[in-house]
């Protein structure tokens, strides 16, 4: 099964499909995810192998971590001109770091996935053995 690559940019749809579905960024026929965080090894329906290299998706992680900040940091700005230095402020910010993270890791992952996706390290094992040799 031959798969167009459509790799855009400024595919908006297509990256914002793919982050907020969890499915194969190249083809959009399945999900890309077994179980809440694991990546399939391979599409069922096109065949793109999603993680080719181990530790491909640490992007993902410092992807949640920082859109995490972004939380804590709007969090910040909206409770310290209101209640100040409070007790607890501390408590609370760690409180809602641990729920950021979990929450946004799968849509993180999703987008990671697109972006590895989009700059060809995600396709399928015959496109790799069609390439030119070094
Ligand atoms: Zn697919």
């Amino acid at each position: 099964m031959s798969v167009e690559r459509r790799v855009r940019w400024w595919d908006v749809r297509g990256m914002a499909h793919t982050t907020l579905t969890g499915r194969c960024p190249a083809c959009h026929a399945e999900s890309a995810f077994e179980g809440a965080y694991r990546v399939r090894e391979v599409c069922g329906a096109c065949g793109v192998r999603f993680e080719r290299d181990e530790g491909s998706f640490l992007g993902a992680l410092a992807v949640a971590y920082g859109f995490t900040i972004l939380v804590l940091l709007a969090l910040l700005a909206w409770l310290l001109p209101r209640f100040g230095l409070f007790d607890g402020l501390g408590l609370t910010l760690i409180a809602v770091a641990v729920v950021t993270v979990p929450v946004v890791y799968r849509p993180a992952k999703a987008w990671w996935l697109w972006w590895l996706w989009a700059a060809g390290f995600v396709k399928r094992d015959d496109e790799v053995a069609e390439q030119p040799q070094r």
